[in-house]
């Protein structure tokens, strides 16, 4: 039987990219959104509407992937909300957003898998941010929680090798409704959009695509000597800071 992958978040974006990319590969693969399964995608992909936030929601995507595919052995958490405001304007709903889902959702999908990838073997990639390693104007709980999965991410890597490797992407601006969203916030969205681009050495902005590549190579065995890693993809805009 092929392997078996569970990508959180896949209703669209990075995580959509992702799912396809490991089904190219060959692996069964798992997903979730907090809705209804989406209508484009592909029927051999599992749909569990799952809050990684709750952990009963967690074990019960685990169990689903489980049940219909065998043993998980590779996971990725890329599910994540982004709240725009510094520290002084962040409320409690914000703070509980934020770290519900990019934090604690983070950790309860590796507590549910971890068991049987300790005793059997695994691989967990974790999509962070560059915005957990240099600060993004405006964005403190997002930064916050992003500098948490890279924490998170070294943790599993020293405590469950070694049959467990983890590691972490940082993408920088990738093309989503999460990145335009955030220009769509600019006093002047046509000008943040023209300053961005101009700080990227690759000349243009990430795709979802460019993320999914670095996750079909860190699941693979062509990293097999790489775990409690972060690996920037940017563009180079991280170098040209
Ligand atoms: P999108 O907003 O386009 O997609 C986010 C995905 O996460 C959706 O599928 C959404 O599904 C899912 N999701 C959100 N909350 C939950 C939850 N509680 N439980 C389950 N699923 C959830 O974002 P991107 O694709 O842009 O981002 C994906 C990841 O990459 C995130 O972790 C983000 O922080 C990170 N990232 C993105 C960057 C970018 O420039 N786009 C840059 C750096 C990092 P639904 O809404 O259906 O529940």
């Amino acid at each position: 039987m092929a392997d078996s992958a569970i990508v959180t978040g896949g209703s669209r974006g990075i995580g959509r990219a992702i799912v396809m990319r490991l089904r190219a590969e060959g692996y069964h693969v798992t997903t979730c959104g907090r809705g209804p399964r989406p209508e484009d995608l592909p029927e051999d992909v599992l749909w569990v509407t799952a809050d990684v936030s709750r952990t009963a929601d967690a074990t019960a995507l685990l169990g689903a992937a489980n049940a219909r595919f065998g043993q998980v052995s590779v996971l990725v958490n890329n599910a994540g909300v982004q709240v725009e405001k510094t520290v002084a304007d962040s409320d409690d709903a914000d703070w509980d957003l934020v770290m519900n889902v990019n934090c604690k959702g983070v950790f309860n999908m590796c507590r549910a898998v971890l068991p049987q990838m300790t005793r059997d073997g695994g691989n967990i990639v974790n999509i962070g941010s560059i915005s957990g390693m240099v600060a993004d104007p405006s964005m403190a709980l997002y930064n916050a929680s992003k500098a948490f999965v890279h924490g998170l991410t070294r943790s599993i890597a020293v405590d469950h090798g070694p049959n467990v490797r983890c590691n972490a992407i940082r993408p920088g601006w990738i093309m989503t409704e999460m990145a335009t969203d955030g220009f769509a916030l600019a006093n002047d969205p046509e000008k943040a959009m023209a300053d961005a681009l101009a700080r990227h050495p690759v000349g243009r902005f990430g795709k979802p695509e460019d993320i999914a590549n670095m996750v079909a190579w860190l699941a693979s065995d062509q990293s097999a000597y790489v775990t409690g890693e972060c690996f920037t993809v940017d563009g180079g805009m991280t170098a040209a800071s």
